[in-house]
C-alpha cells in the first residue's frame, strides 16, 4: 500500500518531537526545499548561536583571560560528561570533548595498541570511513603493524562471522563503526566487542552516524574506547570538536602519544616533565576549542531534552517511511535500497543506489533537496528527528521519483552496475 502524503501529514501532526524544529535557525533561503543531509552537518541551534553571542561580548569579551579560570577549562569534561549521560550511555568521567575524530581516533588506537603489547595486528572494516582507514594504515606502517580487513558487504556491515575469522592470538585492537556510514547498518556492539575480548582484544568504537541518533550504551557494552563527531546529529556546527571515551577501568594504565600540557596534571605548573592528568582529562593535548564546544554543550542539551528514545522512534518512522517510498517509487526506475531493511538493524540514513547517481544527486541539490552523493552510487537521505518533517521528506521523495523517472539510464549501464 502506497504511503499517501495524507499519512505523512498525519506522522506530522502527532510527532512528540515537531515543535524542536523551531529551536533551530530557519534558513535565508527560499530555494531550499528539503534538507536531508543532518547526517554529515547538522543545522544550527537557536541557543548556539545567541551563546556564541554572548560568548563574544561576555565570557571572551569582556571577561577575557580570567574566563578560562571561570569555567573554560573544565568544559571538555563537563560538555564530555553530558554528551556521555544524553546519548553514550556512559557514566561520568569517561567521556571528553577534544580535537576532530580523526585525532581522537589516532590518540585513542595508539593507546590502545600500547596496553597490548607483544601482538602486532588491527583487525577493521575495509568500507569504514576513509580516515579511519588512512589512521589505521598510518599506525600500521609507523609501528609496523599488520592490518587484517574485513571484506563487509558495502550494502550492510561487519557481521560476528566475519569478525571471528580475522581474530586471533595477535590481534591487538579491533576498530569499526557503530553505524556504517554508506549502509546505515548498525553494528552489534555486544558481540562485536564481548567476540574481540574472548580473544584479548581491545575494541575502539567509531560513533559518528550513532550520536545523536541512536542509543548508544558504551559502559553496558563493554566497549573499551571510542570516538565520534559532533557535526552530524548533534547540530554543533562545522568543524566542531570530537569526543573521546576511554573506560574508567582503562584509565590509569592509558597513555596517548600527543603528549600535551593541557592533557598533563598541572598544565599551569609550567614543569619541565610531561605527568598525564588523572582520568580522562589525559587524552587532551592542546588548548580546548572553546566556541566550538558551545555548539557541543548546546547540541547536547537539546537531545537531552527530547530524549536519545523518542529521537529513536522518530528516526525509524522515517527511515521507515523513505524504504517504503522508495520501494513503491524508485525500485521500478532501477534503483537499488542499499541499507538494511530491518528497521533495528538501520541507523539515521537510508543509501538509494544507481548507476547515475552522482548526475541524479547533483539534480536533486540544484532542484533544493540537499541529499548526499557517496562514490561509487550511493545518494544518501539522512534523517535528522529535531529538524526533519514527515510531509518535506514526502515531498522530496516524490521530486527524487520524478527525475529517476526521467532520467533512467540505459538498460546497459544499469546490467554493469548490478555486476560491479
Ligand atoms: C564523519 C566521519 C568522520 C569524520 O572525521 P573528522 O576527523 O571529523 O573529519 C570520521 N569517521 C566516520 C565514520 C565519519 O562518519
Amino acid at each position: 500500500m502506497t504511503f499517501s502524503l495524507d499519512d505523512a501529514l498525519r506522522l506530522d501532526a502527532q510527532d512528540p518531537l515537531a515543535l524542536f524544529r523551531d529551536r533551530f535557525v530557519t534558513p535565508d533561503d527560499d530555494t531550499l526545499i528539503t534538507y536531508l543531509d543532518g547526517n554529515s552537518l547538522g543545522r544550527p541551534p537557536k541557543a548556539t548561536q545567541e551563546r556564541l553571542n554572548a560568548l563574544l561580548t561576555g565570557e571572551w569579551g569582556s571577561r577575557l583571560i580570567r574566563s578560562w579560570s571561570e569555567g573554560w577549562m573544565d568544559l571538555p569534561e563537563q560538555v564530555g560528561d553530558a554528551l556521555g549521560e544524553a546519548a553514550l550511555g556512559a557514566a561520568p568521567g569517561q567521556v571528553v570533548v577534544a580535537d576532530s575524530t580523526s585525532v581522537c581516533l589516532y590518540k585513542l588506537l595508539r593507546g590502545a595498541l600500547a596496553l597490548r603489547p607483544g601482538r602486532n595486528e588491527i583487525i577493521t572494516d575495509r568500507h569504514n570511513f576513509p580516515t579511519d582507514n588512512y589512521v589505521v594504515q598510518g599506525i600500521a606502517d609507523e609501528l609496523g603493524l599488520t592490518v587484517r580487513w574485513i571484506e563487509s558487504d558495502p550494502g550492510a556491515g561487519v557481521t560476528a562471522e566475519e569478525l571471528a575469522a580475522e581474530l586471533n592470538e595477535n590481534t591487538a585492537v579491533v576498530t569499526l563503526s557503530h553505524v556504517a556510514y554508506r549502509s546505515a547498518w548498525i553494528a552489534d556492539m555486544p558481540a562485536l566487542t564481548a567476540l574481540a575480548h574472548q580473544h584479548g582484544a581491545l575494541t575502539v568504537w567509531d560513533l559518528c552516524h550513532s550520536v545523536g541518533s541512536i542509543p548508544v550504551q558504551l559502559d553496558a557494552t563493554g566497549a573499551d574506547f571510542a570516538v565520534g563527531c559532533t557535526y552530524k546529529f548533534l547540530n554543533a556546527g562545522p568543524g566542531a570538536p570530537a569526543f573521546a571515551y576511554v573506560r574508567a577501568s582503562h584509565q590509569d594504565s592509558f597513555r596517548q602519544p600527543v603528549w600535551g600540557w593541557m592533557g598533563g596534571d598541572t598544565p599551569f605548573a609550567m614543569q619541565h616533565a610531561y605527568r598525564p592528568a588523572p582520568g580522562v582529562r589525559r587524552v587532551l593535548s592542546g588548548t580546548p576549542p572553546i566556541t566550538g564546544m558551545i555548539g557541543v554543550q548546546e547540541g547536547v542539551a537539546l537531545v537531552a531534552e527530547a530524549g536519545i528514545d523518542r529521537i529513536r522512534a522518530k528516526g525509524m518512522a522515517l527511515t521507515d517511511m523513505v524504504v517504503r517510498l522508495a520501494d513503491d517509487w524508485l525500485v521500478p526506475h532501477g534503483v537499488r535500497i542499499a541499507s538494511p531493511r530491518e528497521p533495528d538493524r538501520r541507523g539515521g540514513h537510508v543509501t538509494l543506489t544507481r548507476a547515475d547517481a552522482e548526475q541524479l544527486a547533483q539534480r536533486l541539490i540544484d532542484a533544493g533537496v540537499i541529499i548526499d552523493f557517496r562514490p561509487p552510487d550511493g545518494i544518501r537521505v539522512g534523517l535528522s528527528p529535531l529538524t526533519t518533517g514527515f510531509a518535506e521528506t514526502w515531498r522530496a521523495m516524490r521530486i527524487v521519483r520524478d527525475f529517476a523517472a526521467a532520467d533512467r539510464p540505459a538498460q546497459s549501464t544499469l546490467a554493469e552496475a548490478d555486476v560491479a
